[in-house]
């Protein structure tokens, strides 16, 4: 494993020790990033020996593969990451990297994986997090394996297997009347009422919301050591992204960064496609219209739950790797995300979230326009497990239990045409 360096600020690089926790620049707010020292790290981390030490080790389990560029600390792990990279049946260029695969059923295991793991190294007892939704179930589990407690709020429609997850795994769940912008303004008040009142620190919680403490990014760049691993050592043309808050965004670009350090990767870096929903697309917007920060997008509103994220904290680092690699930003209605998971699910046997169906409809977009071309290679992430939203996707179906008293099953779809009669 990797001793830290520094943290390192992402906007004015001032840089800061790891012996404590930490959560933002204390100088300019701007997010944290974890460095090595990468002279070292080139004698010592090998890209060949990879395989074989995780082969060998039940420690190198899953995304604990990549100990060489992680943090030296003992994981809280329940399995997350190494996941399967899918090679579609239609698109010859095309991979879905499956991260429904994942403890808790999504991506958000890596980041709050490691965070956890850090949060026990550090002693912390109470962690609070904003959430959509699957940060909330994710740092339920961690928090649970590592006898943490964790203070989650999410908006009160999220999917129903977020609240169950809070609940079975004996979390403090706070289901909020608004969006994850009202529950982050929630877990500040919470936190400044604690210091005011000198809450001792065993007692006090830290915010380890997205982008505000350094080891969710680093668990998510294990997302770019995979991908390129998984394609023999070699990058992609692009990269097809749902984007929320834009954390594995992130990590995969410091992923690129570091493993061109080490000498396992070389060539063009893959455009980055940030992937949105039309009814919140802070993102696209700003993109769209050159700008280099997001507004806050109001009324937001999809069955996209992990895409309503009207403010992401990282806006400008976002909308900095997706025009410095040449990528885009685009957002799909509601009505195309829905189809997309239909199509998938009946052509692939691939069951999309709809964050990833988000990917895929742009995916569609772009082939069409002749932006893409089928043959081009993309690695396109399923953020999320379809089964973690059977209530969402239902309800934009309009599908009910047979048996139900007033059930009728659908004799056609609510998808605008795109889909015939049953
Ligand atoms: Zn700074």
């Amino acid at each position: 494993m990797a001793a830290i360096a520094s943290l390192e600020c992402s906007r004015c690089h001032h840089h800061l020790s790891a012996e404590t926790a930490q959560t933002l620049c204390p100088l300019c707010a701007g997010s944290l990033y974890v460095r090595y020292d990468m002279d070292k790290l080139k004698k010592t981390a090998k890209r060949d020996e990879i395989a074989a030490r995780a082969a060998a080790s039940p420690a190198s389990l899953g995304m604990w593969r990549y100990a060489c560029v992680l943090p030296d600390v003992t994981p809280v792990t329940l399995g997350e990451g190494w996941t399967p990279l899918l090679h579609s049946k239609r698109y010859p260029g095309l991979y879905i990297k499956e991260e429904g695969a994942n403890p808790t059923g999504t991506f958000k295991a890596r980041g709050l994986g490691l965070a956890v793991t850090m949060a026990k190294h550090y002693g912390l007892q109470h962690l609070a997090v904003p959430s959509a939704g699957n940060a909330a179930g994710a740092l339920a589990a961690y928090s649970a394996a590592a006898d943490i407690t964790a203070h989650i709020f999410m908006p009160q429609d999220v999917p129903f297997a977020n609240y169950l997850e809070g609940i079975v795994y004996g979390a403090d769940v706070t289901m909020v009347d608004g969006l994850i912008s009202d529950c982050a303004r929630m877990v500040a008040e919470n936190m400044k009422a604690q210091k005011e009142a000198n809450t001792p620190t065993s007692q006090a919680w830290f915010d380890i919301s997205t982008l505000k403490e350094p080891f969710r990014v680093e668990g998510k760049k294990t997302m770019g050591y995979e991908l390129v691993e998984q394609l023999g050592w070699q990058y992609p043309d692009a990269v097809f992204y749902p984007t929320g808050g834009g954390v594995g965004l992130i990590g995969m670009w410091k992923a690129f960064e570091e493993m061109e350090q080490l000498g396992w990767v070389s060539g063009k870096r893959p455009k980055m496609y940030a992937l949105q929903a039309s009814g919140c697309a802070p993102i696209a917007k700003a993109y769209a219209e050159h700008k280099p920060a997001s507004e806050f997008f109001q009324n937001a509103a999809t069955f996209a739950a992990g895409l309503r994220v009207p403010k992401p904290y990282a806006d400008t680092i976002i909308l900095d790797i997706v025009r410095e690699s040449g990528g885009s930003a685009l957002a799909s209605p509601d009505d195309q995300i829905l189809a997309s998971i239909l199509d998938w699910a009946k052509h692939e046997g691939i069951f999309l979230s709809p964050e990833g169906a988000a990917a895929t409809a742009a995916y569609d977009t772009l082939i069409a326009s002749g932006e893409l071309k089928p043959t081009d290679k993309v690695v396109l992430f399923n953020t999320g497990a379809g089964l973690k939203y059977t209530d969402m996707t239902a309800e934009a179906m309009h599908l009910r239990r047979p048996l139900e008293k007033k059930a009728a099953l659908p004799t056609s779809m609510p998808v605008g045409g795109i889909i015939t009669p049953q």
